[in-house]
């Protein structure tokens, strides 16, 4: 290839699932322009979106304890669990419109159902328990919960959990059938296999390095080809950076107002994996607790019974750490070369706000086999250590910026688009929810990035995506309306009878 640039109408850089969602999104959109993607690894889903990397969990809010928090009357905030939720059902949609026109195949090799639990003990917890059952139970949404502090009842729901408890306060759970574990790492591979079957020019191996803006108003990437060792230039009139933690070092290069004063707190994570098939039989759910007082959001501990490959595995965590690296695959440079003069305040600020939880995160990475069991003992007390091995999860980098709430260097749980002032260029930063609301985020981009041209891709969109625009809880007929012809399109009603 000559190192001439080579224009293009959309370069995705990175082959996670959020590229993989808005390529196959501006496929259906418009379908003649001319889309490349650079990622640096050999394949598609290999960083966070990657089976192993992440917890498979379909968040809706079904189980997800942090998503329902307390006010200080004593009430449940709904709110945040209904916004996830519907963001789902978009996932779902779009989803099933792959599925529908045979673009993706197979959709059991990438969703599945299965129930979502919380699982909590202590009177306080139960009473919150209850409390939130309460305010969600007749809620469209979430219709089908059950609570039950019965423990004969709840050894129905989770055997391996309740054999060999001894407990000397209450314990209660919920249950939701409607639940799903979805294998993000296939599905992305699935987007990548039908992008390429629409022409899109997928290249792996190659490593973006630069983003600058050219003269006559286009975005130049300049790309490592890893094989070669050839520097290669491109442009393009859009980009999208979908770097995953990889995002934040490309877009401060991109020097865009937007892109100063942010920085990123990388969380790393693992996962205890069981070994024994035994065990794995006698557990059928996404069991989530609730978070320890001073662990972040993300380390809320769940067992879950995933389907990877096709196979019925069983996975405890994560467990959150401290790391340096923005991606797995990273480097530990790369906290410290995201310091940058716009955002050393922010940082500095962060980091002092933060204290509690780095040395929280650090204890956590020292944490021995021994202590990980005694956690992983709290959910199933007969576990034994022989059953149970560590694998290494994909590296969340949340978000630090200054906002008017939380004053400088404050850090975010979310997930942000960043997108230039004339929609040229965007940026993901966060991971949660994550690869479940990658539909709802990269509608975000498309809103954020195309005003011109969403009048005119409004139809097509409300055909991929019924829901599009409209509140679900507030139109629980068409909420059951799309609930049931997701769960048809996706496989999900049929299975749930043979596995429950
Ligand atoms: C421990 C853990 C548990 C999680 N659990 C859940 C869950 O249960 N449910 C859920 O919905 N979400 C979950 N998530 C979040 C979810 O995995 C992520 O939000 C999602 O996968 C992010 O997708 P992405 O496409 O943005 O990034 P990624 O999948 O990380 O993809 C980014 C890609 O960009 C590439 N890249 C980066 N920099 C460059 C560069 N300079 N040049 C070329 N390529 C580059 C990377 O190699 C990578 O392939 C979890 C995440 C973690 C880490």
């Amino acid at each position: 290839m000559s190192n001439l640039p080579k224009k293009t109408d959309a370069i995705l850089i990175g082959a996670g699932i959020m590229s993989a969602t808005l390529g196959s999104l501006l496929k259906e959109l418009a379908s003649e322009w001319e889309i490349k993607v650079f990622e640096k690894l050999e394949n598609a889903g290999e960083e966070s979106s990657n089976e192993w990397n992440n917890a498979g969990t379909g968040h809706s809010a079904l189980c997800e304890l942090n998503y329902t928090s307390e006010k200080s009357d004593g009430s449940i905030d709904i709110k945040k669990a209904i916004k996830i939720n519907e963001q789902f059902q978009l996932s779902r949609q779009f989803w099933s419109y792959l599925v529908d026109r045979n673009l993706i195949r197979n959709p059991q090799d990438f969703i599945m159902p299965i129930p979502h639990m919380s699982f909590v003990q202590g009177e306080e917890n139960v009473s919150f328990l209850k409390k939130r059952f309460d305010a969600l139970s007749n809620n469209p949404l979430f219709q089908g919960m059950q609570f039950s502090d019965d423990p004969e009842k709840l050894k129905e729901w989770m055997p391996l959990i309740m054999e060999g408890r001894t407990w000397n306060e209450p314990i209660a759970a919920t249950r939701i059938d409607s639940g799903t574990d979805v294998n993000f790492g296939a599905l992305t591979r699935m987007l990548f296999d039908h992008l390429k079957s629409k022409n899109v020019e997928i290249n792996y191996n190659h490593n973006v390095k630069d983003i600058k803006r050219t003269s006559d108003g286009l975005w130049e990437v300049k790309v490592h080809d890893i094989n070669s060792g050839k520097i290669e230039y491109h442009t393009a009139k859009f980009v999208f950076i979908g770097g995953g933690g990889g995002s934040l070092p490309l877009l401060q290069k991109t020097g865009i107002p937007e892109s100063k004063h942010i920085g990123g707190f990388p969380v790393s994570g693992l996962f205890m994996v069981c070994n024994n098939p035994d065990v794995v039989a006698q557990h059928h759910a996404k069991v989530y607790g609730k978070a320890k007082v001073g662990a972040p959001p993300m380390s809320v501990p769940h067992l879950d019974t995933r389907y990877i490959n096709n196979k019925k595995t069983l996975l405890f965590g994560p467990f959150a750490g401290f790391s340096p690296k923005f991606l797995k695959t990273g480097s530990n440079l790369d906290l410290i070369g995201s310091v940058k003069p716009n955002n050393v305040l922010t940082m500095l600020a962060a980091g002092i706000k933060e204290m509690a939880l780095t040395k929280y995160l650090i204890q956590q990475v020292l944490l021995s086999n021994e202590k990980r069991m005694e956690e992983l003992r709290e959910f199933i007390p007969n576990a034994k250590s022989k059953d149970w091995d560590l694998v290494v999860a994909g590296q969340r980098v949340q978000v630090i910026k200054d906002t008017d709430a939380g004053g400088k260097g404050t850090l975010q749980f979310g997930t942000e688009v960043v997108s230039a002032a004339d929609g040229s260029i965007a940026a993901l930063l966060g991971a949660s929810p994550g690869a479940s609301t990658a539909v709802h985020v990269m509608l975000e981009v498309l809103e954020k990035c195309f005003p011109q041209h969403m009048q005119e891709w409004k139809p097509k969109i409300k055909e991929m995506i019924p829901s599009y625009g409209l509140s679900l809880v507030e139109n629980p007929d068409i909420f059951q309306e799309i609930h049931t012809s997701t769960a048809q399109t996706l496989g999900l009603i049929k299975k749930e009878l043979v596995y429950s």
